[in-house]
């Protein structure tokens, strides 16, 4: 009608054929809007309008010449070329609409599971995306211990029966089966079989949410694509967590073996000095002068505290590995826990030139006496045993930013660049064979049970060279919170506070 209307304002003025042009334009645009029959429809109601209005004799369907026929026919299959071609465009750019939706969503899909760790996750995400695309619901189940399959995410009203029996079938036979197939078509979901590499892994069901609705082979060919990914996404979590359970048994393994053999060497050595000592005591008591006894007693004791140290290195390693350590936070005087640990250390200091520098201003530190006495004790052990006797020690303590930085420097040989950070792995000696030289508590567990504790009050631990020889280890502690207020001298309760330093 339309176009009808334009020829008619444009008869007289323009050519026929000019009018007939005028129609192809409409039929053009009826194809590309409402595709091939309208279209056809159109051209032939445009060849009926022509005729009718604009062909003499004018207002019947009557053609008084020929050639008219001949217009007809051209304009009749003009048309339906246009359409064709028309509909043609239109199903491609469809088509090609709907495989980038597609890819999208695949994409997506991919993505997503690429950036997720664990089978839950991976599987709740995956069974998500399928949804999305097929419109319906997904299970998803996977084979227990056993072969049998369990369902891992679920069709809302979850799996009956018989329907867990057709998806165990696909997942026995590797094939496609259930609606939308030949085999068990009566099923509500069509079941695709998850094959990886090594074998089966699980299977996919789609539901859709239109009853009646089935699946078409391009639908299956793409629903195929989404359970290949599914598929490499449960390998790889199963591949990860494998990976993961061999680490942690080396691991375990390894940490055994080593505990092993250093239990064998270094609780034996001082278990033989103290067996020695206290047989040789026992034997000829009388016969001894009595420095000599008492060197042996001494010897004794000694050889007990290195013990003792040794085992609780081993103990707090342990602890530390099962359940991270625990800290009780005291406000306290640094030189306290400093004066404690080095008093430790009183004899085998010896002649030893230390000195200690703590500041008076140094603000209280909030620590866990224990623990940080711990660390002296470690760093002051390592620095007797890998610094020559008499070698000078120096122990500070200073104010740095929000933190209280305490260092230990020795004029010893000193730590290989290389093995600076190293050093504070567990098991890790400088010199495979030192703990020979040092017989004693030497396993390597020292320096980490340090920075365990260092990083459990929030500070850094580290080791540095010093310019002139020697190395030096140092801490911080954060000074994080309001330190309590202390009653005025005189004023209530003095005696608690003392008690809570001595804490
Ligand atoms: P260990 O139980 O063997 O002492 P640590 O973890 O305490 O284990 O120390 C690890 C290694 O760091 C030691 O084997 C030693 O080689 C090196 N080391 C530690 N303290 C010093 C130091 N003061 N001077 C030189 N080397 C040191």
């Amino acid at each position: 009608a339309a176009c009808t209307l334009a020829a008619w304002l444009m008869h007289g003025a323009f050519d026929q054929s000019n009018l007939i042009m005028v129609y192809l334009l409409g039929v053009t645009g009826i194809a590309f809007r409402y595709g091939r029959g309208p279209s056809i429809m159109g051209a032939l109601l445009s060849v009926a309008a022509f005729d009718f209005f604009f062909v003499q004799p004018y207002l019947t369907f009557a053609v008084s010449d020929v050639q008219y026929v001949l217009t007809f026919l051209v304009m009749l299959t003009v048309a339906l070329v246009i359409s064709t071609l028309a509909v043609q465009l239109r199903a491609q750019a469809e088509l090609a609409r709907q495989r980038e939706r597609r890819t999208a969503a695949l994409y997506a899909m991919t993505r997503e599971l690429a950036s997720l760790r664990g089978l839950d996750p991976l599987l709740q995400a995956a069974a998500r995306h399928i949804s999305a695309v097929f419109g319906g619901e997904t299970a998803l189940l996977l084979p227990d211990a056993s072969g049998a399959l369990q369902p891992k995410t679920g069709l809302a009203d979850g799996i009956s029966e018989r329907e867990r029996g057709t998806a165990q079938w696909v997942y026995d036979h590797g094939r496609m089966a259930g609606r939308s197939t030949d085999t068990l078509p009566s099923a509500s979901a069509t079941y695709l079989p998850l094959v990886a590499a090594r074998g089966p892994v699980g299977v996919l069901g789609v539901r859709p949410a239109d009853e009646k609705r089935l699946l078409d082979p391009e639908q299956i060919h793409l629903l195929e694509t989404f359970a290949n990914q599914t598929t490499v996404a449960i390998e790889r979590a199963h591949l990860a967590e494998e990976a993961y359970a061999a680490g942690v048994q080396v691991e375990t393994e390894r940490l055994r073996n080593a505990l092993l053999s250093s239990v064998s060497h270094d609780l034996r050595t001082p278990l033989a000095s103290i067996t020695g000592a206290a047989s040789t005591l026992l034997d000829a008591e009388d016969a001894l002068p009595l420095p000599v006894r008492q060197e042996l007693a001494q010897t004794i004791v000694d050889e007990s505290e290195r013990l003792n140290r040794l085992l609780t290195n081993l103990l707090e390693m342990t602890r530390l590995e099962a359940a991270g350590v625990r800290i009780r936070k005291e406000w306290q005087p640094l030189e306290e826990v400093i004066g404690v640990a080095l008093a430790q250390f009183d004899r085998q200091l010896g002649r030893r030139p230390v000195t200690v520098e703590v500041p008076d201003d140094l603000p209280l530190v909030p620590l866990d006496g224990l623990l940080i006495g711990q660390v002296l004790a470690n760093l002051l052990d390592n620095a007797l045993k890998y610094t020559p006797p008499g070698s000078p020690l120096a122990l500070s303590a200073a104010h740095a930013g929000q933190a209280v930085e305490v260092r230990l420097a020795d004029a010893g040989p000193g730590v290989p660049e290389a093995a600076l950070a190293a050093i504070f792995q567990k098991f890790y000696r400088v010199r495979p064979d030192e703990r020979l030289a040092h017989a004693g508590a030497s396993v390597g567990l020292g320096l980490t049970i340090c920075q365990g504790i260092i990083e459990a009050h929030g500070g850094r631990i580290w080791a540095e060279n010093r310019p002139g020889g020697g190395a030096v280890f140092a801490f911080t502690l954060p000074l994080e919170g309001e330190p309590p207020a202390l009653p005025a001298i005189g004023e209530e309760e003095p005696d608690e506070r003392t008690a809570d330093f001595a804490d």
